[in-house]
């Protein structure tokens, strides 16, 4: 059962120069509405938007109810670890960043949130890889160690502001490689070696 869905934004140094912005001190930190899950395998593209990019993250699921905890304490909040895609309406999100609004309508309409199943994070390693193939060829690749800031960080820092609650997920940030989807394409979502979720672009 998934919760509330929070999203940390530019986590990843080159991604965040890919999008021409800089990197920040703490995180950002926006949310998805519950209702922007996909529960079924096909992505359909909405009609208000020519450009709906892919942002392929690992994604962790809190375990019990924190509230401002420390660093050093937060691994205590999650089990489990799963891949997603925290597609973005590229063209409406520069729309209303140029007006300086907030991003929700393109980060949060519905269909915009896909998370796989989720795997026991002793099952992982340390430093989790992940990626995503577009159409049978790799299209965006990432390493845990390469983000900005860790879960460790991400939890705490939320949870100063934020009751968190089992089941509420995080998406923890794209590597670079963006980029948009067309209709008939396939992805296929991997942590390490191990395909978690394969889904087809209507
Ligand atoms: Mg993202």
């Amino acid at each position: 059962m998934i919760n509330n869905i929070y999203c940390i934004g530019r986590n990843y140094t080159e991604h965040a120069k890919e999008l021409g912005n800089i990197v920040e001190e703490d995180p950002i930190v926006f949310s998805k509405p519950n209702t922007s899950l996909i529960k079924s395998k096909f992505i359909k593209l909405p009609s208000f938007s020519n450009e709906i990019h892919f942002e392929t993250e690992i994604v962790i699921k809190i375990s019990k109810k924190c509230y401002q905890i420390t660093e050093d304490r937060a691994g205590e909040y999650f089990n489990e670890v799963a891949i997603g895609l925290d597609l973005t309406a590229r063209d409406l999100q520069s729309k209303l960043k140029d007006k300086k609004l907030p991003w929700l309508l393109s980060k949060g309409f519905s269909g915009s949130c896909y998370i796989s199943n989720f795997v026991d994070k002793k099952n992982l390693p340390e430093k989790i890889t992940f990626r995503m193939d577009l159409n049978s060829k790799k299209a965006q690749f990432g390493e845990t160690d390469k983000m900005i800031f860790g879960f460790s960080r991400i939890i705490s820092f939320i949870s100063e502001f934020i009751e968190l609650n089992e089941g509420d997920v995080i998406f923890t940030g794209t590597p670079h490689g963006v980029g948009k989807l067309s209709s008939g394409d396939n992805i296929k979502l991997f942590i390490e070696e191990n395909m978690l979720a394969e889904l087809e672009v209507l």
